[in-house]
């Protein structure tokens, strides 16, 4: 599967600010959005002044933000677009929702991981169980009642240890819940807008796929 391989900083200062993308350093002051500023990436950056976008632009940015923050390709992120429009209610939030239930981004929001890139790490090299038995899917769609743990094995590994320390003050939203003490989490219900960043404008993607 194709894999962006580029650094990752570049996409935030493409994007003109933070997606948090690479775990701790994120909120540390060597975060490349805190030394450069949002200056767009490359040779002459530093001297490009940022256009205001407007109409396809604006759509366009909107979109390529979402899918760089869930690390999602194209095509995939077309395709949740589709299901998503077949679906009842709002289709920019059932878009949404169906990035939130990813397996990769269930596992970053349960704290076992401090980016989503590290969460899919743990997916694929089988560090994750739900239910119970290994899934290594990345897109895996978690549901109401699934238990979400790390291996047994994978307790001790310093990534997950590190992260699960630091993930109660980043705090966790309300479809997941924790039992003290378990590397485990429950997913309690279905997410809800406002459990997703309020600095999306997912309306922005419906009208770009539906031109
Ligand atoms: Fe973005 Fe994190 Fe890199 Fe800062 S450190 S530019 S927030 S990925």
């Amino acid at each position: 599967m194709a894999r962006y391989r580029d650094a990752v900083c570049r996409l935030c200062r493409r994007e003109g600010g933070k997606l948090f993308l690479k775990g701790d350093r994120c909120f540390k002051p060597s975060c490349a959005i805190e030394k450069r500023g949002t200056n767009p990436p490359g040779q002459h950056g530093a001297n490009r002044r940022r256009k205001a976008l407007a109409g396809y632009g604006l759509q366009l940015r909107e979109k390529q933000k979402v899918k760089r923050i869930y690390f999602v390709l194209e095509k995939q992120f077309r395709n949740y677009f589709e299901k998503a429009s077949r679906q009842k209610g709002i289709t920019g939030e059932n878009l949404l929702f169906l990035l939130e239930r990813r397996l990769d981004n269930t596992v970053y929001r349960a704290g076992f991981s401090t980016s989503r890139r590290q969460a899919r790490q743990l997916v694929n090299h089988g560090h994750i169980e739900v239910n119970g038995k290994k899934v290594d899917i990345p897109s895996f769609q978690v549901k109401v009642g699934d238990v979400v743990s790390v291996k047994g094995k994978s307790h001790s590994n310093p990534h997950v240890e590190g992260a699960w320390q630091t993930s109660a003050g980043r705090g966790r939203p309300n479809w997941i819940s924790t039992t003290a003490g378990e590397l485990n989490v429950t997913i309690s219900a279905l997410p809800v807008r406002a459990d997703i960043d309020a600095n999306i404008n997912e309306q922005l993607i419906v009208e770009l796929y539906s031109k």
